[in-house]
């Protein structure tokens, strides 16, 4: 038996939560879990808060607090806005959880003893203005970056240095010796690994990293909030792990780990941290934990361009006022693409897809399959065969969302779901089933309904639930393809006010 693990990227404190994260990240990741447990697969949502790292040092040097106050308001207020988006995660967890640290450095020793990691000298840039050790991604120029707020990671070695932190050109260089991992000494098994992922966009620059060697990778920080080095390792006690090490390995915490099943990781994140999870991971998962049989995918999507984007749409909470949580996670859902080119938002353009789509086009066909079945007086219908014609078109349409879900790919499986709206619809014009009023003709209308509501539930799902259709009877697609097909309408008649309020 297979468990995919849906993993969304980790947000750091102190981080803001915004659309941005949402919309590459976080909803993708929700709906995709959504969708795959409607399929009737074991598939469970996870994330934790990151809570290590130099954002979070400087933050407790500036506001004073206590570490563990500090990142239980965050880890707090994270949660409660995942919740009003209606985003359930299985599992979300903290990074700073004793079973990471005695695995990180377990694995750190591992490699250690294979040879793989070793010491070595490393120029170390530090900003004279504050006093941090600089990273590269921490001494661009704030006009290098792009109007998403990131930099281009492959192309930003001849930039001017600046500090990101207090904006100091004034960046010395001092030599220390630090921990490298040789990325090169697993190079064979990162490549088959890259080889085996859906996305080509994905598959395509990864492999054009693996073109040249690959540098080792220091995951030494000194002056930093983390988890010490191993003692071995650590003589000057002076060492912490870097984030991106341990990160990887916190995905693993968050599994369901049971010996009978095997464990399928599909990681939702935004593009720039591609490398991390295609390069690093397969590396730390095989070279440093010896696990050879746990397979990942990768599904990554691109930046929220802020600059063309309305400022309103970009908070949780203002969106949310704005548009509503299902409207905002339709819009989000229809408009992002499954691949890593970047996107904006704007108000008009998310009131004319809610309007035309969700509304003029899903909320319309589950209003008339209502009416159809209210002005029917048919008040149940049990044990009655669905046409075989029904049951070609739902299935031709559930086995496309099916092949989408396999490529992890959200947008596509909503396009071919309001597909199957339009068809369903447009079998019912055919078939005329109003001008039959009887059980039989109900029964088919209901059933083109209810295959529907269960699938577009996972985009919307408080629209739906509201609505309470089916919502324990039917709680699968293929209960409602396979198992009993009774249907009461009398639900339908006691939301009557919500729906006509909605659509
Ligand atoms: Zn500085």
């Amino acid at each position: 038996m297979e468990r995919i693990h849906a993993t969304a990227a980790f947000i750091f404190v102190p981080g803001k939560l915004t659309i941005a994260h949402i919309a590459s990240t976080f909803l993708p990741a929700d709906i995709y879990t959504k969708l795959q447990k409607a399929m009737g697969k074991d598939c469970i949502l996870v994330s934790a808060t990151d809570v290590h790292g130099i954002w979070i040092k400087r933050e407790l040097a500036r506001t004073n607090a206590d570490y563990t106050e500090l990142i239980q308001s965050f880890h707090q207020k994270y949660q409660e806005e995942f919740k009003k988006l209606n985003i359930h995660f299985d599992h979300y967890g903290i990074t700073n959880d004793p079973w990471l640290e005695t695995t990180v450095k377990s694995s750190l020793s591992n490699l250690h003893k294979k040879g793989l990691i070793k010491r070595k000298n490393s120029v170390t840039y530090i900003c004279q203005g504050c006093n941090e050790h600089l990273p590269k991604r921490f001494r661009l120029k704030g006009d290098k970056l792009k109007s998403t707020g990131k930099v281009d990671i492959y192309n930003d070695e001849d930039l001017e240095q600046v500090c990101s932190f207090c904006q100091s050109k004034d960046i010395t260089t001092t030599n220390h010796k630090n921990w490298f991992i040789d990325l090169n000494a697993g190079m064979d098994q990162i490549r088959s690994d890259i080889e085996k992922l859906k996305s080509p966009q994905v598959r395509n620059v990864l492999l054009s990293v693996l073109k040249n060697e690959l540098s080792d990778w220091d995951i030494t920080r000194r002056n930093y909030t983390g988890f010490a080095f191993p003692d071995e390792m650590n003589e000057e006690d002076d060492l912490f792990v870097y984030l991106w090490y341990e990160s990887l390995i916190g995905y693993l915490l968050l599994a369901n780990n049971e010996p009978q099943i095997k464990n399928k990781f599909v990681h939702f994140l935004g593009k720039n941290i591609v490398y991390y999870h295609g390069v690093i991971w397969p590396y730390i998962l095989r070279q440093a934990l010896d696990d050879y049989t746990t397979e990942f995918d990768i599904s990554a999507r691109g930046f929220l361009d802020l600059k063309k984007t309305d400022e309103r749409l970009l908070g949780i909470d203002s969106v949310i006022d704005l548009l509503g949580v299902d409207y905002t996670r339709f819009y989000v859902a229809f408009k992002v693409n499954d691949n890593i080119q970047d996107f904006q938002f704007s108000l008009p353009e998310a009131t004319d897809i809610i309007n035309n789509i969700l509304i003029n086009r899903v909320g319309a066909f589950f209003n008339r399959c209502r009416k159809i079945i209210y002005n029917s007086e048919v008040a149940t219908f049990e044990n009655v065969a669905i046409d075989a014609e029904i049951i070609a078109l739902v299935s031709r349409k559930i086995e496309e969302v099916e092949r989408s879900l396999n490529n992890n790919a959200i947008n596509e499986a909503l396009n071919k779901i309001i597909e199957l709206v339009r068809e369903s619809n447009n079998h019912i014009s055919t078939q005329k089933y109003y001008q039959v009023s009887d059980e039989v003709s109900m029964a088919q209308v209901g059933y083109l309904l209810s295959v529907s509501i269960v699938l577009i539930r996972c985009y919307v799902p408080n629209i739906v639930e509201d609505y309470n259709i089916f919502l324990n009877r039917y709680s699968t697609v293929h209960c409602v393809l396979n198992a009993d097909r009774k249907f009461s309408n009398s639900v339908v008649e006691q939301n009557e006010s919500i729906w006509q309020k909605l659509f």
